[in-house]
């Protein structure tokens, strides 16, 4: 076979010769982030505390915390927090939805993440109660626009310019949305109410992401859409979720994850090549920050990261957060 005639391969040759790992950052300046849930039992704690302390030495921009619609974690959610604030030298950011509360309760959880020295909130509406569609309260916000807007004025009103807000955002659209358009339109507004940047919903199909990008460049958003990136931990659960938050599982996931139920470090490894690929991706897109859903397990986000290019800084380890 001549090589004219497998122009496939002599294209994938020269893609593989221009690939810059291992040695060096994939991007000159990748920088990552971590969302952790927040742990519900003293076991659960401590394997927090030790992927805090397995990841904290990649110097993460930030590690976010999730939060329960309605309320339904907010202490644990608050100790989470503040014990990271306490123990490590992360930049922590607090989640928070609104459904289901008063803007006095959206207020007092701020006010507490204030006081606990965090400055940075990831602020969602939340899905309503099963069975409801719209879970707003009296005396509520109604949408994530006028939590946006309501946080910055109370971040203002406390004096602090140094408040940063994320928001949700959804390549994929929202399964709520009116379209595809009304969810970009309502994204662009919680910007423009004084949100700092969006961090999506997982995805898997990398060009449903860029495809997304570029509609919001085109839209006039130019505040950063970070790429929620989720390592398949354990593929039925993630299917599952995915189904509810209207993130497709391409074909060739099924079949690559297929049988491995009973082989879970052949899964990992499978898993951490499929999430390297993704961001491998999104950064020759010219993508730089990624976020991680690490489902508190921190190997497979670790090992990501590896291959991005990031290594540990020395010093940093030591901070983290003790069990
Ligand atoms: P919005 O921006 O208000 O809505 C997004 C889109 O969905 C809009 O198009 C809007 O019109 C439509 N929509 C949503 N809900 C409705 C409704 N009831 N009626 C009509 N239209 C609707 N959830 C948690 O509980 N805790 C968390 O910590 C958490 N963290 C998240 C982090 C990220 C990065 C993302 C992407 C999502 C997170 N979520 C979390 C999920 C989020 O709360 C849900 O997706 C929620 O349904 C929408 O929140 P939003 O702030 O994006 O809402």
């Amino acid at each position: 076979m001549t090589p004219g005639n497998r122009p496939h391969l002599d294209e994938t040759a020269d893609r593989l010769a221009r690939r810059p790992w291992p040695a060096t950052p994939l991007r000159p300046g990748v920088r990552v982030s971590f969302e952790f849930f927040p742990p519900a039992t003293e076991k659960a704690e401590a394997k927090l505390a030790n992927c805090a302390e397995q990841l904290a030495p990649l110097s993460p921009a930030f590690v976010s915390v999730t939060y329960g619609a309605g309320g339904t974690t907010r202490d644990r959610t608050q100790n989470a927090v503040e014990r990271l604030r306490t123990e490590t030298d992360l930049n922590v950011a607090g989640h928070l939805t609104c459904v289901g509360s008063t803007k006095s309760e959206v207020a007092s959880v701020v006010d507490d993440y204030f006081v606990s020295g965090v400055r940075h909130v990831v602020a969602l509406r939340g899905d309503p109660p099963e069975g409801e569609t719209d879970g707003t309260v009296e005396g509520g916000y109604r949408s994530a626009i006028e939590l946006v807007a309501g946080l910055r004025k109370h971040g203002d009103e406390a004096g602090l310019d140094d408040l940063q807000i994320s928001v949700g955002a959804y390549p994929e659209v929202h399964p709520r949305a009116a379209s595809a358009q009304a969810d970009l339109d309502n994204l662009k507004a919680k910007l423009d109410a004084g949100a700092d940047r969006a961090i999506s919903q997982f995805f898997f199909d990398t060009d449903v992401f860029l495809r997304f990008l570029d509609a919001a460049r085109t839209a006039g958003i130019s505040a950063p859409i970070v790429p929620g990136i989720m390592p398949v931990t354990n593929f039925a659960n993630i299917a599952r979720f995915a189904e509810r938050c209207a993130t497709a599982i391409p074909e060739w996931m099924h079949s690559l994850f297929a049988d491995l139920d009973d082989a879970p470090e052949v899964r990992q490894l499978v898993a951490a090549t499929v999430a390297a690929e993704q961001c491998r991706r999104l950064a020759e897109h010219g993508v730089n920050h990624f976020h991680f859903y690490t489902m508190n397990q921190p190997e497979l986000t670790a090992a990501v990261c590896r291959i991005l290019g990031l290594r540990p800084v020395a010093g940093a380890a030591d901070e983290a957060v003790s069990a």
